[in-house]
């Protein structure tokens, strides 16, 4: 039995079915974009943990800070005793949001808990309680987020109820036929059936929905959703957890839309794979929530946040934007010269920056997932000595998220192992 294997007994033996991980590779060692496993197997890394480490595994100059930080101290509790990087942070974090409206932040720890923070934020500024969200749209594993999210299996199933007054419309997807207009139609008809706006405390969008599928919303709907927003007096919260920091080429996706959201939720490639998360939203909105309601024992955990400001640093210096859409451009034009050989099988080949997808199928056939094949590409990459990830509300999806810092040589190689994969299917 190989290490790998072996590894994977003990842990069926001991972890609950609930935290399945996709492959049985037990990490060595990672560096920048390639990861080597306990029996010497070395992969070109194409998921960055899950968009988290947009500046690569093991920077020298994050561990540097982290190192730095952690001769000083590991932890103090920023709700007891905070200390100058978290204001640092915070200070940086509303200058880079968009818009120019004067903003605060709070930091957790999870993505999921970021949302349901904004959510308390929005329903305590407006004393309101209904929530919008999105088919096919992701937002964590807590119970508010799991409510919110759209894609019900394996997230939802088995652990309801979920909270109440939260409904959900379809995300405008234009390559599976839903336009914009149908998405604000079946708004105004949650409005007059439904829910009066009134009663809407916040509409919760992912610019591009990453569980879902890798659709990117047209900018002009995020546009027209503020507008309605404005009109009513709800919260637009961005769900920018795995487009932020720029993986899209951006550092938030929502800058493609120029709209200024009321609230953002970060997580993921904030700190380089320090457990991290914010809500970065208007002061006014920030502050509707009493002290003491907002944050926990491990907010603002020091070590995330002396990674984050490196972070921060690393995107601009090694200008991992520009980085996120030549990768992103390079895998577009070589996956889509696969689509071209094999046009049954590949249905749709997308990109904003380094957020790639590939969409399979049966017949060339939109309509025919084919998420069998999908799994199979997984595994067979894996044999190869690629790392990829699936998505997608019909797990056809094959996403591709390499760190920003990736050579591009090495996501060419990468590349052509999953072309050499596909060969063998
Ligand atoms: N929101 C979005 C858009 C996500 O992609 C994720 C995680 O994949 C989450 C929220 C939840 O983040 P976490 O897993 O850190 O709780």
């Amino acid at each position: 039995m190989s290490k790998n294997q072996e590894l994977q007994q003990r842990k069926d033996a001991v972890f609950a079915r609930g935290m399945g991980n996709m492959a049985a590779v037990y990490v060595e060692r990672a560096l920048n974009n390639e990861i080597w496993d306990v029996e010497g197997r070395r992969f070109i890394d194409f998921a960055a943990g899950i968009a988290v480490v947009n500046t690569g595994h093991s920077h020298p100059r994050i561990k540097a800070a982290v190192a730095e930080q952690l001769e000083r101290f590991s932890h103090t509790c920023a709700m007891v005793t905070p200390y100058e990087n978290v204001v640092e942070l915070a200070e940086q974090l509303v200058q880079l949001a968009p818009g120019n409206t004067p903003k605060k932040a709070i930091f957790v720890t999870t993505g999921a808990e970021a949302v349901e923070n904004a959510v308390k934020v929005a329903r305590a500024h407006t004393k309101r309680s209904g929530i919008i969200a999105f088919n096919g749209g992701f937002h964590g594993r807590t119970n508010m987020a799991m409510g919110l999210t759209g894609k019900v299996a394996p997230y939802k199933a088995g652990f309801g109820p979920f909270p109440g007054e939260i409904y959900h419309l379809p995300y405008p997807n234009a390559y599976h036929g839903v336009t914009m207009a149908q998405s604000l139609k079946a708004l105004d008809e949650l409005f007059h059936c439904d829910i009066e706006p009134g009663r809407v405390a916040a509409i919760i969008i992912e610019p591009v929905q990453g569980e879902g599928g890798f659709y990117q919303a047209p900018p002009e709907f995020l546009q027209a959703l503020r507008q309605l927003c404005d009109q009513h007096g709800i919260m637009l919260i961005c769900d920018e957890i795995q487009t932020g920091f720029g993986r899209t080429g951006k550092l938030f996706a929502t800058e493609y839309a120029g709209i200024e959201p009321d609230l953002m939720t970060m997580a993921k490639g904030i700190a380089g794979g320090f457990p991290l998360a914010a809500v970065v939203g208007k002061a006014d909105i920030m502050d509707a929530a009493n002290p003491g309601g907002l944050g926990g024992t491990y907010a603002a955990f020091p070590l995330a946040c002396a990674a984050a400001l490196e972070v921060l640093k690393v995107i601009e210096e090694e200008q991992l934007c520009q980085k996120a859409l030549a990768i992103g451009e390079l895998m577009n034009r070589r996956l889509s010269a696969l689509q071209a050989k094999y046009p049954a099988h590949i249905g749709q080949v997308r990109n904003l920056g380094a957020m790639v997808a590939m969409e399979l199928v049966n017949d060339g056939d939109v309509d025919q997932p084919n998420a069998e094949l999908t799994k199979a590409l997984v595994a067979k990459g894996i044999e190869k000595g690629v790392l990829m990830l699936s998505c997608g509300v019909r797990g056809n999806v094959i996403r591709f998220l390499p760190p920003l810092t990736s050579p591009l040589e090495l996501v060419n190689e990468g590349l052509d192992l999953l072309e050499a994969s596909l060969a063998e299917l």
